[in-house]
């Protein structure tokens, strides 16, 4: 059944790609109902360019019920796969094997760590049980929380700004962009084919997730990755659609950081209290315009709120 459902979500995720999905159709959202989607649809994949694929498994963080996806790339070479981000528990991270082992026999050879959130390393002991010589990419910051949060895979290798590496003749460029939303994040480019995978640096039509973010520092960054000029933006979390739509909401998915920011110094200035994300006055004066119909927005604008308050008044890690 499983092989079933995954090649019926390839249909409809090529259809996807191809374009049959216009722009400005659904709301703006990530959650998986606006499109009429269960999590009986998951997991899913689709090919971005030759031999890359994004794989959307789901996620369900939000206490109201909001399902989002959360999206990994799977690059394959004839020397190897490279795996960008995994999912979030064992179930999921099984899944993620099983599926990979269906698009290509290679062994994989790299995990790229994008995201050290749960959601992305949660499932990282079976991909290493399945392939155990894989090698483990991460930022320094990512290598500390995973320490901290006693997670059973540790990368072994670390990048600090850039690391380049060949893998089959695929250049793949592994870069530090700055600070975003887990303040360890890393992006990945494929300069041949200008796929641009940015993790959790990038959630499409996702409320602004802050929990451990570094707001103004994570436009900076999406500053960066706009200028890279990918044709292919691929999001963390929110849909695949066509490349036209994925890049134009790149700034979009920055304009709401903006927001956030410009509306939260607002009501800092009016003295309205946020001492904590279950003690946060502000947040229930807060309007978000638009943004509040973004996906996990009522989970994540108090700890947005409280974020904001943190950096305003210079109480961010450094
Ligand atoms: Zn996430």
């Amino acid at each position: 059944m499983r092989t079933l459902g995954v090649v019926l979500a390839l249909a409809s995720a090529l259809a996807l790609s191809s374009g049959a999905i216009a722009a400005g159709k659904f709301p703006k959202s990530a959650d998986i109902k606006v499109r009429n989607l269960t999590e009986k649809d998951f997991p899913r994949w689709q090919q971005i360019v030759p031999n890359v694929y994004a794989y959307e498994d789901t996620h369900s963080p939000d206490p109201s019920g909001g399902v989002i996806n959360t999206v990994s790339l799977i690059v394959v070479t004839p020397a190897g796969t490279v795996l960008v981000d995994g999912q979030g528990d064992s179930m999921d991270g099984t899944r993620l094997v099983e599926s990979i082992k269906k698009i290509t026999p290679q062994p994989l050879k790299y995990v790229v760590v994008g995201s050290d959130h749960i959601d992305h390393v949660g499932g990282n002991p079976e991909i290493k049980a399945a392939w155990p010589g894989a090698i483990w990419v991460a930022t320094p910051a990512s290598k500390a929380t995973m320490e901290r949060n006693k997670n059973a895979v540790l990368p072994a290798e670390l990048v600090n700004d850039k690391r380049v590496m060949t893998v089959g003749g695929t250049e793949i460029h592994v870069l530090n962009l700055g600070r975003a939303h887990t303040g360890g994040d890393l992006a990945v480019y494929l300069p041949a084919t200008k796929v641009l995978f940015l993790g959790e640096i990038y959630l499409r039509d996702v409320f602004p997730a802050m929990r451990s973010a570094f707001p103004t520092e994570w436009i900076a960054t999406l500053k960066k990755a706009e200028a890279l000029n990918a044709e292919w933006n691929i999001p963390g979390h929110g849909f695949i659609d066509s490349k036209e739509e994925l890049k134009a909401d790149l700034p979009e998915s920055r304009k709401a950081i903006e927001a956030v920011i410009a509306e939260v110094n607002r009501l800092h200035k009016t003295g309205a209290k946020c001492e904590s994300p279950q003690n946060c006055e502000a947040a229930k004066q807060a309007n978000f315009g638009p943004y509040k119909d973004w996906a996990l927005s009522g989970s994540q604008i108090p700890l947005a709120v409280a974020k904001v308050y943190q950096e305003i008044e210079g109480k961010l890690p450094k």
